[in-house]
């Protein structure tokens, strides 16, 4: 037998073994890894405001926000929400690929 096929065959088992590893219930938490929830942290988000909890936006900075009117803006009832498979969280169209919380804000917030 060649040394080609003896690498190959160990190359196989390595990779069954190791795919035989990752238990079932681990792939949703890996998928939902990848649903990327914006960080407050995220250099566009904080340019715009972004909260997760709108009631703590900083209405001096943000008058948009103050008053009667703008307490009742959130993320799900602004224009550029878009509702996600996830409760509480979906896309926006200002930040692309990253999921919103519903009760979030950020100052691009537009009336639906
Ligand atoms: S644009 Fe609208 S949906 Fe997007 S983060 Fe701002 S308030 Fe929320």
């Amino acid at each position: 037998m060649s040394n080609t096929k003896i690498a190959r065959r160990g190359f196989l088992r390595t990779t069954l073994v190791a795919g035989a590893a990752i238990p079932l219930g681990a792939i949703p938490i890996i998928l939902k890894a990848d649903n990327h929830r914006l960080s407050e942290d995220d250099a566009a988000a904080k340019g715009l405001g972004y909260l997760h909890d709108a009631t703590k936006v900083d209405t001096t900075k943000y008058p948009r926000r103050a008053g009667e009117a703008g307490s009742k803006q959130f993320c799900d009832n602004c224009q550029l929400y878009q509702a996600g498979s996830e409760d509480g969280w979906g896309g926006c169209a200002i930040f692309p690929g990253k999921q919103v919380n519903a009760k979030g804000w950020c100052n691009a917030w537009v009336s639906a």
